[in-house]
Parts: structure tokens; sequence; C-alpha cells
């Protein structure tokens, strides 16, 4: 007999029809042997009508007016599917989140979760009823015992977070779609059902999986190890499996605030190989990356920020066995991206450094919390690291620094982060002890939604990341894709470098005034805004000690003729940052090329 937590979204119960259908599948999973604790979603668009009366009647309502609004939504689909519940001669009862004890932060409209209590869940199921409990609302602790809810979308993680605290043997997402995609099947019809995918993976695809499955549930099943799947309820099809590592007997106190980072990870056998002045247009990346792949070399950290003038560099890192043989391949491709015609003698220089050192902050944590990077950059130069190059993905900041600082800065980043020396995150390479190898490439995920801002001639010392991510957070504006070149310039005798980064399209020209008001006061060069363009993703687990998969992606976006502008990656993803009117073209290419596609097309429910 499993205990199973089953959450039921807003279509799935979107009707009265709807809601026996849920009934006789509960009814069903119950006569099979099983405890179920049910979590449901607002009857079809029931949140976002009760959203519309109140606009209706403030264009600003007041937070706490609002929770209590939107919080009534669930309440009518639990009193409703019990009764149907209860219709079939199941005993049922529905419990909101403040009977259940689903104790939040007291932050309206985006509370996280502190503690599920489970006694009272636990009684009624060990009286033999289904408990339907009201999905995306909680209540404050602290004496007030107020209303709270979660944020949209937040009865996933109503459902994650109650499967947790119960140790349930696994929770279902009953959903619209059959499950996870490898892509946006309006833009790629031929996308396919994944069967499974790891919760690193789905965090890194979190542009493309958030629909489906928000990424806070995914960050509870992955720390405390709730095996989840996504599944359709229309029809009895297996869906798709969020697996994660082993759980790490990780306590259920502040359960959804616990801290943002979970490891500190570096690595000290890294050398960097840099190509300078290389030209900026479509072919370039593929050309380098195909010949190192098919020398078999393979690459770690690929960097490449925005271009100045025509020309562009593009570093990678690789371990220091193999940086011989990254170099000659290197050094022997270089001439052929010399201007035939007209060399010039700086052009595609090759560049080596032997003595660096990667150092990672990771954690599901940072989404969406824009202080968390700048923190990272306060505490290396507060401890006088320099930092060469910077590069994120959705879950993890990696920066390049000089290897004698290594132990200096990993010491102070566990002190910042309150990491334990020697404690294992819930990380990537945990991950990959599963015994199915994951394939290289999972999904691809295009994100239109982010504009680039580029600061020019940053002092290269110590402080001035920190300075500018802090000041982004301070105007609590969140940052996507952060990347520090290689590029280094001394202009009145001091060393310089340019920084790029991404933000969501709507903060950026707020963005772009702020800084260029300090960067006048602080003696920084131009600041530059392009809200036009596309970031494209490529996302698995398995690419880590694949060569190859880098390449791949770059060959299929110079085949289009796309142009790459920028490229930064993590072990288990890459983005391009392209034009943002050949953002389609290059998302359909790469799913293409990584043979993701199904025999089938896929039609997009209404
Ligand atoms: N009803 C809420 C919303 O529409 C929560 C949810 O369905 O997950 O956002
Ligand atoms: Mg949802």
């Amino acid at each position: 007999m499993a205990l199973i937590v089953q959450k039921y979204g807003g279509t799935s119960v979107g009707s009265v029809e709807r809601i026996q259908a849920v009934a006789q599948r509960v009814y069903k999973t119950v006569k099979a042997g099983n405890s179920i604790v049910v979590v449901v979603s607002a009857m079809g668009k029931t949140t976002d009508g009760l959203v519309k009366l109140a606009n209706e009647i403030s264009p600003n309502p007041n937070r706490r007016e609002m929770d209590m609004l939107l919080s009534t939504g669930e309440q009518v689909t639990i009193a409703l599917l019990s009764m149907a519940l209860q219709e079939l001669g199941q005993p049922a009862i529905s419990m909101t989140g403040a009977q259940v004890g689903i104790v939040t932060e007291a932050e309206y409209s985006r509370a996280r979760i502190v503690d599920i209590e489970t006694t009272r869940l636990n009684r009624h199921i060990n009286e033999g009823k289904v408990v339907v409990v009201a999905g995306f609302q909680g209540i404050s602790s602290a004496g007030e015992m107020e209303i709270t809810t979660l944020g949209r979308g937040g009865s996933d993680t109503s459902a994650v977070a109650i499967a947790a605290a119960l140790r349930a043997n696994f929770c279902e997402i009953y959903t619209d779609v059959p499950g996870i995609l490898t892509t946006d099947p309006r833009l790629v019809p031929e996308a396919q059902l994944m069967d499974a995918i790891t919760c690193n993976e789905m965090l890194e695809l979190a542009s493309l999986g958030a629909k489906v499955l928000h990424p806070r549930a995914v960050e509870i099943a992955r720390n405390y190890g709730v095996p989840l799947v996504v599944r359709s309820s229309w029809t009895d099809a297996p869906g798709t499996w969020v697996t994660s590592a082993k759980p790490q007997g990780r306590s259920l106190i502040n359960l959804e605030i616990a801290r943002p980072v979970d490891a500190v990870e570096f690595d000290t056998n890294q050398a960097k190989v840099a190509l300078l002045r290389v030209p900026d247009k479509p072919g370039v990346a593929a050309r380098l990356f195909g010949e190192i792949s098919r020398q078999k070399v393979d690459v770690d950290l690929i960097i490449q920020s925005i271009h100045e003038g025509n020309s562009n560099d593009i570093a990678f890192t690789v371990t220091t066995p193999i940086l011989k043989r990254a170099e000659a391949v290197a050094a022997a491709i270089a001439p052929s991206l010399r201007s035939q015609s007209n060399p010039k003698s700086d052009e595609a220089e090759v560049m080596l450094e032997h003595n660096i050192a990667k150092v990672s902050i990771a954690g599901a944590g940072m989404i969406g919390r824009p202080g968390v990077a700048a923190k990272m950059f306060a505490t290396l130069a507060e401890a006088g690291v320099n930092i060469q190059m910077i590069s994120t993905s959705e879950v993890k900041v990696s920066c390049v620094v000089d290897a004698a600082e290594c132990d200096r800065a990993v010491s102070a980043l566990r002190t910042a982060f309150e990491i334990e020396a020697g404690e294992q995150g819930a990380g990537s390479r945990g991950e990959l002890l599963t015994p199915h190898s994951p394939p290289p490439v999972r999904g691809v995920a295009l994100d239109l939604n982010q504009a680039r801002l580029a600061i020019r001639q940053l002092p290269d010392r110590p402080g001035m990341a920190a300075k500018l991510f802090g000041l982004l957070a301070q105007h609590n504006i969140s940052v996507d894709m952060i990347i520090q070149s290689q590029r280094c310039r001394v202009i009145d005798g001091v060393p310089r470098r340019d920084i790029a980064f991404t933000v969501s399209r709507m903060d950026g020209e707020n963005a772009k005034e702020m800084l260029t008001q300090v960067a006048a006061e602080l003696g920084w060069g131009e600041v530059v805004l392009d809200s036009a363009i596309a970031k494209v993703s490529i996302v698995g687990a398995g690419m880590v000690g694949h060569p190859g998969v880098a390449a791949k992606m770059f060959e299929a976006l110079a085949q289009q003729q796309i142009n790459i502008q920028m490229i930064a990656t993590s072990e288990i993803k890459i983005s391009c940052v392209v034009a943002q009117e050949q953002g389609v073209k290059a998302l359909q290419a790469i799913h293409a090329a990584f043979e993701l596609a199904g025999s089938e097309k896929f039609v997009v429910p209404a």
C-alpha cells in the first residue's frame, strides 16, 4: 500500500463533470489499496476571474485582501470534490490550508512555506478518508493567522510540500497536457513527450517548463527526494517522471525558506584557452568547437561575451591534462579565422592560462532572488579575489579565478552561504549516480522575454561585479545570464573588462537608466541596452563528459546563418543569445539537430 499525493490543476477540475471524473480516478486509486491526499486548484479560470473583479474595484488592490479573495477559489473545489467522492461511497474530508496547518511566512501573494503540520492529515488518512486539501494557500505563523497565497501556479508547490512532509511514496501532478515536452509545441509541433527528466534539468528549463510545473515545486522535490510525475487527467498515459537523487534527510523545518545556495563547488584542475579577436559572424564558434570535439577534447565552461567592433573573444576551460591538446586545436584553427585578404597581426590570437580555478555556487533557491549572485561577488571582493570570468545558468553561478586564490574564495563563500566543508549539495553531480545514463540533451528552451545590457570598460579589480549586481539587486531587478568575458584592455592605466547580462525585458529600460547614472559617477564606460534578443538553451545532465554537444548546437545555428552574440554554460546547460527575430528558427534548428523530434505532431490543446 502506498501513500500518494495527487494534485489536479484548474482545467482538470473545470466543471462538475470534470470533478466527477477526478473523483472516479481518486476512488479507483483508493480501491487499488492506496491512501490518497488530493490537492486541488481553483476551477478553470476562477483565479483569473477573481483578479479581474478586484481590478474593477481598485487598480492596485491591497495585498492582504487579494489573498483573502484568491484563496476562495480553491475552497470551492475542495468542497465539491469531497461531495463527489462521498457520492461514490468514498469517505472524504475537505480542508483549507489553515485547517491542515500549512504555515507560511507572512508575505501576501508570494508566501513561502515554513512548515506543514501532519497530525491532522495523518489522523484522517488513518481513518480511511481521502483528504482533499486546498492548494495555493497557507496561514502565517506568529500568532497572526493571516491567510496567505503562494503565488500564481502555487498549488503544485502545496502538493509537493505535503508529499515531502507526509513522506509520501510519490506525488502525481495531473494537468491538461500529457507531461513535459522536449520543447514548446506551439513553436515546434514535433516536440516529443519525455519519459523522465531530472529535477536539476527541469529547473534549468524553467522558461520552458514553468507553466507545466511550478519551479518551487521542483525545488522541494529535489531537496526532499520526492518522486514526482506529471500526467494528463484525461488519459491513463504514464506521463513524465521528474527524478532526483536520494534524499539527504534534510529537516522539514523552514521547508521553503532554507538556504538559497546548497553547495559551493570548486575545481582547481582547470586551464583556460581563449581565442581573442575572432570575427563576429555565423559559424566561428561552430568551426572552433567542431574541431575541438573531433579531437575528443572535453570542454567545461564556454564563454563568449558581446562583441566589440566586429570581433569577439571566445574562451573555454578544460581540465589541465588536456590543455596541450586543446591549445593545439586552437592554434591550428586560428589562421583560418584571420581575414585572408588583409591579415592583421592581432587577429585570432590564442591565449592560455594554466593556473585557474572554477568556483561555483549552486542551488535552486537562487531563482528569482536577485541578491544571491551579488552576494557571491561581494564575498569574493571582500576576500580580495579578482573574478576573471563569470558564467551563469538558472541555478548556478560559476567564476573563474586565479588558482592561488581558490582556497580563500571557497572558504569565504562557505562562510557567507553557511555551507559546511564537505557538505554535498543536491547538485547535478549527485544525480549522475542514477543507473541509466541520461541523454546528452533533454530539452531545448527559448526565452523571448529578455533584454541584454552591457557595461563597457569596468575596471578589472575585485568588487566591480559585486557593486554592479548589488545595485541591480537593490532595485529588485533579477538578472538571468551573466557573462564576463576574456577581453581586458588598459585604458588610462587601468585594466578594464566588459560585463554583459540579461534581465527580463520589462526591466531593461529602468536598469539602463539607473546604471547610466552610476557609470557616470564611477567612471565606467558606456551602458548598452539591446531589447531585441532571444536566448536559446539546451539542457541535459548527459552532456557532462560528452564532447561535441556544444559543437553540434553551434553548427546547427551556423547552418541557418544565425550569429551567436553571447554564450554561457554550466555543466548541464548551454545558452546562446541570438537576435530576437532569429529565435524561433534557432530553436527549431537545434531541436532538429539533436533529433528530439517525434514522428507525430503534437496538437496544442486550445
Ligand atoms: N489557482 C491558482 C492560480 O491560478 C493556483 C494554481 O492553480 O496553482 O494561479
Ligand atoms: Mg499550474
